[in-house]
């Protein structure tokens, strides 16, 4: 890793810039996000930052159950966020649906069936200090370059990797004389 990217990966520990989406919450897992903006937890004075768009984040925090109709916007808003990027999952409904299991308009499938999940925050709904927990954990597998998008990047570019290619037989005299020749 470069200085430069060393930089920006501590940078971007010290001060995770956050997008939030709720999939489907009852919206307390939401609330409980709330006093992480109160002097009490004061999450701006240990550089988190909530941000309304998504190109600005570093980290998606999603709350809340998973739906037919919030499967397409967390796609778009995960494509959105650009890399490096980590995926904190809040509370027990990304998980496993929690109490809403079973409707027919919830996707009976974990958050991780979609998009990469770094970090699960439990709980229903998970308190302040687990969530900043949370975030934390995710800022410092940013900052290592061990996010599972990152670990599936840094796989692909292994794989693209021109391989290494068997050694050509030496040509025998008679071969390299007719080739010389221009004759087949
Ligand atoms: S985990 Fe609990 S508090 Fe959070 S969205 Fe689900 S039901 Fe609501």
């Amino acid at each position: 890793m470069s200085i430069l990217s060393r930089v920006v990966a501590i940078a971007r520990r010290k001060s995770p810039w956050i997008c939030r989406l709720n999939a489907g919450s009852c919206n307390g897992c939401d609330i409980e996000i709330t006093p992480l903006l109160s002097p009490r937890y004061d999450a701006e004075q240990l550089g988190i930052e909530l941000h309304g768009t998504p190109k600005h984040a570093d980290i998606v925090l999603i709350s809340g159950t998973l739906t037919h109709r919030s499967r397409k916007a967390i796609l778009d808003i995960y494509d959105q966020v650009p890399s490096p990027k980590a995926v904190v999952a809040l509370g027990s409904c990304p998980a496993s649906g929690n109490v809403f299991a079973g409707s027919p308009t919830v996707l009976n499938e974990s958050l991780d069936t979609i998009v990469p999940v770094d970090v699960w925050v439990p709980g229903c709904p998970p308190r302040p200090q687990a969530i900043l927990d949370g975030i934390a954990r995710a800022a410092k597998l940013l900052e290592e370059g061990a996010t599972r998008s990152q670990l599936a990047r840094s796989l692909q570019g292994q794989q693209a990797q021109p391989q290494p290619q068997p050694a050509q037989p030496d040509l025998t005299q008679p071969e390299l004389a007719r080739c010389e020749q221009g004759r087949p």
